[in-house]
């Protein structure tokens, strides 16, 4: 600082400059400047996780105690277990809803939730929102809707433009791209929002460290050409899918057999995604073990929207935490395998995949 004053203004906000990394750094405003951007928001906050981001947008909607938050059912399963565990103890109720059903919405709705929850593609059987319709709802209640849009990225999707209050990423995913990153993105529209978002990067310290917010800024400047690539390959691999003998299922909304494919292609404007899901005809952790450990190219790994092809299960990874009745009441079966789709050239993935379920089935 020049001088004894100029602190003094920084600290007042009347003189730019940054006083203290927590709560203010030039490389992490860079990248909020280019995620506000993408968004259409007016403010745009980074945190230090995908979960960091859902739990300050959560605070930031004045979620307390005695509140409901009306979830999509069909959730990541952290956030739902940050649900039934740290909001329940805190006294806040989750009612789990199927946000495809509206009229189950609306009695929802009737006990008015602080927060209406929603994924815009499921996490992992790629259940498309009609988001528009459920803001609709929601605002004739004066709930607040919160968005985790980390599946569709800002490239497929613009929750913010549909009147969603608090839009949420997970930037270790598409965002970020490239696997070498953990962070979260909160975009608004409502300068009171920012306002508060920011409050807590400084008060509860789950900020973006600058290292990882250049490296989040440097994989969003091909968020397009990855993207693009990424959603042709996914919609190759699903037809393939589809075809397959030991393949009983395929969950991708670029499919026509997928039952909301008309509503997907409104509202991700004919691109579809990279995220597949699909059930082995033989439905067993034993058969799912056997296909994940023959795969040479494509990389089991729980994560997603990395450059190259990654298989999870979501019963051993992302939705361990729920009991294996929770998982198959929302759809989740012992041969449920999630792939998300990387970059590669969609001749070799269609190889992998065809020589690992061969004897998968
Ligand atoms: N939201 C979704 C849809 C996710 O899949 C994940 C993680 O897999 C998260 C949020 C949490 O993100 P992070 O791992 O960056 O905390």
């Amino acid at each position: 600082m020049p001088s004894f004053d100029a602190l003094d203004e920084v600290f007042e906000g009347t003189r730019a400059g940054y006083s203290y990394s927590r709560n203010g750094n030039p490389t992490v405003q860079a990248f909020e400047s280019a995620v506000a951007a993408l968004e259409g928001a007016s403010v745009a906050v980074a945190f230090s996780s995908g979960m960091a981001a859902i739990h300050a947008a959560l605070l930031a909607a004045s979620v307390q105690p005695g509140d409901t938050i009306l979830a999509t059912r069909d959730c990541y399963g952290l956030t739902r277990t940050l649900l039934s565990t740290y909001f329940a103890r805190i006294g806040v109720r989750t009612e789990l809803v199927d946000m495809t059903n509206l009229d189950a919405v609306e009695r929802g709705l009737t006990r008015r939730p602080r927060v209406l929850y929603l994924e815009t593609l499921s996490n992992p059987l790629l259940i498309v929102l009609d988001i528009a319709k459920l803001v609709a709802l929601a605002a004739r209640r004066g709930t607040t809707v919160v968005v985790d849009n980390t599946f569709a990225s800002p490239y497929l999707l613009r929750p913010l433009e549909h009147g969603v209050q608090l839009v949420v990423h997970s930037a270790t995913k598409y965002i970020g791209g490239h696997g070498d990153v953990t962070g979260g993105t909160v975009a608004v529209s409502d300068a009171e929002l920012g306002r508060l978002l920011h409050e807590q990067t400084n008060l509860l310290g789950a900020n973006l460290a600058p290292n990882e917010a250049w490296l989040c800024h440097r994989g969003l400047k091909t968020l397009p050409l990855r993207m693009a690539r990424q959603c042709a390959n996914a919609l190759d691999v699903a037809r393939w899918l589809e075809t397959h003998a030991a393949v009983a299922r395929v969950y991708y909304p670029g499919l026509s057999s997928h039952c909301q494919h008309d509503l997907a292609g409104r509202l991700l404007g004919g691109r579809y995604g990279a995220m597949i899901a699909f059930d082995l005809r033989e439905g067993t952790r034993d058969a799912v073990r056997r296909l994940m450990d023959r795969f040479r190219l494509v990389t089991p790994a729980p994560t997603l929207g990395d450059l190259r092809t990654l298989v999870l299960y979501p019963a051993q990874a992302s939705h361990r935490g729920l009991t294996p009745e929770e998982r198959r009441a929302v759809g989740i079966g012992d041969g449920l395998v999630r792939l998300s789709v990387g970059i590669e050239d969609p001749v070799d993935l269609i190889a992998d995949l065809e020589r690992a379920l061969q004897r998968a089935g």
